[in-house]
């Protein structure tokens, strides 16, 4: 008695709660690649780019520092990182 309703409660995995079909907002859709040589003399470049189809990309020191800002505003203004509320389309 009581034995096969301990078992069944074991046999719950408590510590596996990864969700296949859950969506917590954290797995990557925009990604950031810069190529920096420590070097000044080699001209840096970057390229951002997104599942959304947002991409860039900059060469040159300045141009890269504006693409990794546009990059960081992107993430507030992906569609797909902050989906718009349904029968409200985003500006
Ligand atoms: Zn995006």
């Amino acid at each position: 008695m009581g034995e096969s309703e301990v078992a069944a409660r074991k046999g719950v995995p408590a510590a596996v709660r990864r969700d296949p079909h859950g969506d917590d907002g954290r797995r990557p859709v925009a990604w950031l690649h810069i190529v920096a040589p420590p070097s000044w003399g080699v001209t840096p470049s970057a390229r951002s780019w997104c599942t959304c189809s947002y991409e860039r990309q900059a060469i040159g020191r300045a141009a890269v520092l504006q693409l990794i800002a546009a990059h960081g505003e992107h993430r507030t203004a992906c569609p797909l990182l902050n989906p718009a509320p349904e029968g409200r389309a985003a500006a």
